[in-house]
């Protein structure tokens, strides 16, 4: 089934009839018998809810709809992205263990691998995850994951999944997917990932009025991850709350539209942008170094995403420029993504600031840089005609 559709199928009605599932508004459970307490403690007493850190039905229906759109046996959902990234890491990792990470990945991700983990003698090797040779040369013995993201934050470099898959599968590694950039456009699972991660902060909410995260992935894996005595998400406790878990529920049945709006709009801007003469980065664009790759893995209905890149040079230009775009009212200077209005910042002084300055130079991460979430814009030819305005008036062109 296509992932949407999957999405659209799932039924759940509330206590009372109610056309959205009732809120589960506990934190524990009671039971009728001891014995099914203990074996629910063990793990053995299928659709018995013990205490909410560990399960509830509001996080559990979420946790479905999005096991749907992936294409997986089931998930989990978090607190925050970064909850369900460093419980998925942790849970596969032990010390002396080691990972192969795409170099141009998000900054807290970053921070944490190169940062945190080593403090747990977990080492990571960042390679350029478009040379499939590189990223073959750094495993080790001890490699453990392979880490990405299908369109990789903030420089939209495509990853070869299906390539990187086989890799994976050669070595016996996890293959661990960061999809937060192209839900719905790009199905890591069906294109061989073992582990397809989503921060629903962004797109999938697309309110920016939340914080969340998931992992999607076997129903033995998603039970490792639970497991009251050694699970990442049990015993870091960054559970999502239910009142949250069935907010977001309700935005994710409107992704499939908004995912196609953001599209359109981004094509057309960077089509326009790039045919200005601005260095324009956007997966649907031919000059795309990965732009046949995102074909070939892409679900086509809902195009290549609403993110874009453009260089406008030097800082100063970059920084004028948002402020300018904000005061016309054409978007936000904000991080961030998936808003249903345009959000710009730079990402070299912002969201990828925990990489090293020259670390930035040699994955191309140059200081002009302004990194788009475009919106969901009625009429995205006049927003452009606006934007285009401000360029002039702030000297780019
Ligand atoms: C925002 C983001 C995260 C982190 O998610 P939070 O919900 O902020 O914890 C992880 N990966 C990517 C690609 C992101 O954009």
């Amino acid at each position: 089934m296509k992932p949407a559709d999957a999405i659209q199928d799932l039924q759940y009605f509330g206590e009372f009839g109610g056309i959205n599932p009732s809120i589960s508004d506990a934190s524990t459970y009671t039971f009728l018998s001891a014995k099914t307490m203990f074996d629910t403690f063990e793990g053995n007493a299928d659709g018995c809810y013990l205490y909410s850190r560990h399960s509830s039905p509001s996080n559990l229906y979420l946790g479905e709809a999005l096991a749907a759109m992936e294409g997986t046996e089931t998930s989990n959902v978090f607190a925050s992205g970064m909850g369900a990234i460093s419980a998925v890491i942790m849970q596969l990792c032990s010390a002396g263990d080691h990972i192969v990470s795409s170099r141009t990945i998000y900054g807290g991700t970053y921070a944490f691998l190169k940062n945190f983990t080593p403090k747990l003698e977990i080492q990571t090797s960042f390679v350029d995850i478009t040379d499939i040779k590189l990223v073959e040369a750094a495993i080790s013995k001890n490699t453990k994951i392979l880490y990405l993201e299908s369109i990789s934050n903030p420089l939209l470099e495509v990853a070869n999944i299906a390539a990187l898959s086989k890799l994976a599968k050669k070595y016996k590694l996890q293959l661990v997917v960061d999809n937060t950039f192209s839900p719905l456009s790009i199905s890591p699972k069906q294109l061989g990932a073992d582990i397809v991660i989503h921060s629903l902060t962004k797109f999938i909410n697309g309110a920016s009025d939340a914080i969340g995260g998931v992992v999607c992935g076997t129903q033995e894996f998603i039970d490792d991850l639970r497991n009251v005595n050694n699970g990442a998400a049990m015993l870091f406790g960054s559970t999502m709350d239910s009142l949250r878990a069935a907010s977001i529920l309700k935005n994710l049945r409107t992704l499939h539209i908004r995912i196609k709006q953001h599209s359109a709009n981004a094509m057309y801007l960077s089509q326009k942008f790039e045919s200005l003469g601005l260095k324009t980065v956007y997966p649907g664009l031919a000059s795309h170094p990965s732009h046949c790759v995102f074909k070939t893995q892409m679900n086509t209905e809902f195009g290549f995403g609403g993110m874009l890149t453009i260089d406008v040079g030097t800082v100063d230009k970059a920084n004028a420029l948002m402020e300018l775009m904000q005061n016309k009212n054409l978007g936000y200077l904000a991080v961030s993504l998936g808003f249903y209005k345009t959000l710009f910042s730079a990402p070299g002084t912002s969201t990828s600031s925990e990489i090293p300055e020259n670390e930035q130079k040699t994955m191309g991460l140059s200081e002009g840089l302004i990194r788009f979430s475009v919106g969901l814009d009625n009429d995205i030819k006049r927003t452009y005609t606006s934007m285009y305005k401000c360029m002039q008036s702030v000297g780019i062109f």
